[in-house]
């Protein structure tokens, strides 16, 4: 699966068995994202990068880091502390067509404005 953040500095490669939609409904991601994280995850050796120099990785939390564009701002990843998985924002990838979301994370912790169904 090839996906790219908004302005197209980075372009991103996922393997098509890469796990997901799961949704994040926690606290951060909704600050992070403006909105629950939609991902797909997926073995970070697995995963290919270009125009990596714009990729910005930083801490975001004392067990994780996270990653966006520094040149449009796009959220591109989160991966935990010694995890040897990355966690791709599944909007870089486009409509996705045929996938639905199979997991959420944090689902007592949405915001009112909206309900959480299934999974
Ligand atoms: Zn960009
Ligand atoms: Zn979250």
């Amino acid at each position: 699966m090839e996906g790219r953040c908004h302005c197209g500095a980075v372009q991103v490669t996922a393997p098509d068995d890469a796990a997901g939609v799961i949704a994040c409904h926690c606290e951060d991601c909704q600050r992070l994202h403006g909105n629950f994280f939609a991902l797909l995850a997926a073995p970070a050796s697995a995963v290919r990068w270009s125009g990596e120099d714009h990729v910005r990785w930083y801490d975001s939390s004392p067990s994780a880091r996270r990653a966006f564009c520094d040149r449009c701002g796009s959220r591109l990843a989160k991966q935990a502390n010694g995890s040897d998985r990355v966690l791709l924002s599944a909007g870089l990838f486009g409509p996705l067509t045929g996938r639905t979301i199979v997991r959420h994370l944090s689902k007592d912790r949405h915001p009112a404005w909206y309900t959480v169904e299934g999974a």
